[in-house]
Order: structure tokens, then sequence, then C-alpha cells
């Protein structure tokens, strides 16, 4: 047996119900909010990634899959879906498309990272992005659709996280003053933070180091070094979650792992899925657009793991009501009649099983009960001659002749009933 590849895994019946339903939920709330789905490629360009997601970040630097493909292109797997989407806004022209270009993906994104329980290399995301609106208006939009979202999907327990981290006005300050405020202690830090005090201070926030963490508990917050403009961006946002009515903590170590964000970042963190506890997160990235080499636009956006959502998620009406049929052949004869009534139903729009090997009537009825059949439609020589089916409840084993003619209307009927 060849296995799947270490941090991938197959979603099978039975959970792949709450996949589809994490989809279905999404998809309308998106709509309602007037967002529109794009579907990119999985992979791209490596430089995509190298000048979006940043050439210090963990992402570009020790997780991404990339390779060199036969024509002798640097080629990566995306790691994470906004370059992408920045990527096809600027390449189509979207905005002259759709005016404000307000836009949603689901996909497949690739990270060599550890795997661990809500941690793989192949993961899910669903991903939201909007361009060209500064307003604070547009935050608190994208954070009631991310409250939304988790409320919808009867997610429990959960708390939004937000933060400012500022502009290229007033972050260069901002970053000089952690440096200065380490001093002497810096080099007593992990040596991630060694690193990140050179390429970009305010990551050091992101340790996870236990030892470390004291001294990062005395650093300065980036609420305290905004800007005057991004000061009262802030403001506005958070009056405007109030108005939402939609409950916050403001934390100033999320900065977030990637180089591209100004203003605003946000996270969801749900209590009762282990370690891997962040299961949205976003934020505003100004200068992304522009650097990417299109018109100079704002975004502002946020992705959402969908292992983690399913994780997260309470079991009750993860699946659609069903109510299958089955249809029980005894004989040669009545096989052909079965299997023309099977194709019936099914063109008649109900969910109709049959077992085609032409075992006996017993594991045929035992094949019925494990597809959890309703109803089981029974076909013998003797149906036959007086042009009937028999129909079975599986549930309370009551059976009777309907007329072959009025099968599918009676069929039709039991289903909805069921439904009911
Ligand atoms: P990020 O792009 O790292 O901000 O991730 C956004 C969301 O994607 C996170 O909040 C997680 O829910 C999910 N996510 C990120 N990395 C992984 C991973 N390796 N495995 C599963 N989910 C992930």
């Amino acid at each position: 047996m060849i296995p799947a590849v270490r941090g991938t895994h197959d979603i099978l019946p039975g959970e792949v119900e709450r996949w589809q339903r994490v989809e279905a939920v999404s998809r309308r709330l998106f709509e309602r909010y007037g967002y529109a789905e794009v579907r990119t490629p999985i992979i791209e360009r490596e430089e995509l990634f190298a000048k979006g997601t940043g050439e210090t970040t963990d992402i570009v630097q020790k997780e991404m899959y990339a390779f060199t493909d036969k024509g002798g292109e640097r080629i990566t797997l995306r790691p994470e879906a906004t370059p992408s989407l920045v990527r096809a806004f600027v390449e189509h022209s979207l905005e002259q498309a759709m005016g404000v270009p307000k836009i949603y993906l689901f996909g497949p994104m690739f990270r060599y990272e550890r795997p661990q329980k809500g941690r793989y290399r192949q993961f899910h995301q669903l991903d939201v992005e909007v361009f060209g609106v500064a307003d604070p208006a547009v935050d608190a939009e994208i954070l009631d659709l991310a409250w939304s979202l988790v409320v919808e999907l009867g997610i429990e327990h959960v708390e939004l996280v937000i933060n400012s981290v500022g502009c290229p006005a007033c972050r260069p300050a901002f970053g000089e003053a952690l440096v200065t405020a380490l001093g002497q202690d810096l080099g007593t830090l992990c040596a991630d933070c060694q690193r990140r005090a050179v390429t970009n201070p305010l990551r050091i926030f992101d340790c996870k180091v236990p030892q470390d963490q004291p001294v990062i508990d005395r650093l300065p917050h980036s609420l305290d070094f905004l800007c005057e403009a991004c000061r009262t961006h802030f403001g506005a946002v958070e009056r405007h979650l109030a108005m939402y009515d939609i409950p916050y903590r403001v934390s100033h170590r999320l900065v977030r792992g990637l180089d591209y964000y100004t203003r605003t970042t946000f996270e969801i963190l749900a209590g009762n899925i282990g370690a891997q506890n962040a299961i949205l997160g976003g934020g505003r990235y100004d200068g992304l657009v522009k650097q990417l080499g299109g018109p100079d636009r704002v975004g502002i956006g946020f992705a959402a793991g969908i292992e983690r959502l399913v994780l997260a998620m309470p079991d009750a009406g993860a699946g659609e009501a069903r109510t299958p049929l089955f249809v029980a052949a005894m004989g040669e004869a009545a096989r052909e009649s079965a299997l023309a009534l099977l194709r019936d139903l099914r063109r008649g729009g109900l969910e109709a099983h049959m077992e085609y090997e032409g075992r006996s009537i017993k594991s045929q009825m035992k094949r019925a009960d494990r597809l959890k059949a309703a109803f089981a439609l029974i076909l013998g020589d003797e149906e036959l001659s007086r042009g009937e089916v028999t129909v079975k409840n599986m549930k309370t084993g009551e059976q009777a002749p309907v007329p072959r003619a009025g099968v599918l209307d009676h069929c039709r009927a039991l289903v909805a009933g069921g439904r009911e």
C-alpha cells in the first residue's frame, strides 16, 4: 500500500458532509454580502509569494512547495490565496469589470509545516477580499462577515481579537522602539527572534518560545505608536464593531506573520479545537496591490481554515436530510423491471439504490439496512404478474402493494412525508 503524503488527508463520506455544509453556508453568506466567487490556479510563479507574502516570512523562507518545471520556470503550490487574488485583480482589471471588487475563493493551500492536529501540509481555506475601499466601514463589513460565518456554522466559544499594526508612516518608528526596548535582552531571545529583530521586529510578537515571553511582555504596544490617521481609523473600526454588536478583544500581540499587513489585523480563535486554535485570520493590506505591480489600491480580507471550521463545528445539523430508497429484485425476470424502476426513481429526482450482484433477497435487505434505506421496493414474479411493486417501510416493517404505474408518485409522497 502506498500511503498518502504526510500532512495530507482524505476527506471521506461521513466527514465530507461537514465540508459541504461549510461550503454551502459560506457561499450563501458571501453572496448575501455581495461577494462573487473567483477560482485561481493552484500553481503560481514563485516570485508572486516572494514579493507578496514577503521574503522574510516563515512561509516563503521555510514552507513553500516550490520547484523548477520542465520549462525551467520557478513554480510554487500556493501557500495562501491573497497574492493570487491580487494578481487576478490586476491581471484582469477587475476594478473596471466589478467597480468595487468583492471576491471569495475556496481551495487547497500548501505549506511544509510540522503536521499536528489542525495543522496540515495540504489544507483548505476560504478566502474573502475587497479591493479599493479605504473607509473603516469596509473593515467592519469584513469583520461582520467573518463573525457571521462562525455564528451561522454554529461554532461556539469563539473570540474575535483585533489590533492595528500601523502604516508605513508610523510603523518604522514602532519597529525601532521595539529594538531599543529590547536592548541587551535581544541576546537572550531565540534565534528566530534575533532574526526578526533585523528583518521585521513586529514579528517578535509571534514568538511562542516560553522563555522569551517575559521579555516580550514588557515590549511597547503598536497602538501607542499609531499616527493620527491610523489612530482615527482604528477608533472608527471599534465604533463600527460596537454598532454591529460584535464582542472583541484588543491584543497588542496580534501582528500576524505576513509582511503586507497595514492597520487592522484580526483573528478568530476557537476554544474547543486544541493548540491550533486560530480558525480565521486577516487584515488590511494597503500597499500590496501596488507592490505586486498594480494600481495604488488598498485591500482587506481574511482566510479561514476549513479543517479548523469543520473541527470546531457542532455535530448537529451537519448533514442534509435524506430518504434513500432500495430496489430489491427476486429472480431474473424481475431484475430487469427492477433496473427500469431504479432508472425511473433516479430520473424522477429520488435517491435510489440497488444491488447488482443478484444475491439472495435476505442479503439485498441487509444491504438496504446498511444504506439506511427508508423504504424498500420489492419486485418478484408475483409482483410482475400483477403489475405491482411491494413497498416496505424499513422502520416499521409494514408493507403494501402499489401499482407499478403509480409507484414514482407514491415514492415522491413518501419522501416528502419523511422530510417534514
Ligand atoms: P494564515 O494565512 O496563516 O493567516 O491562515 C489563515 C487560516 O488558515 C488560519 O487561521 C487557519 O485556520 C488556517 N491554516 C493556516 N495554516 C494551516 C495549516 N498548516 N493547516 C491547517 N489550517 C491552516
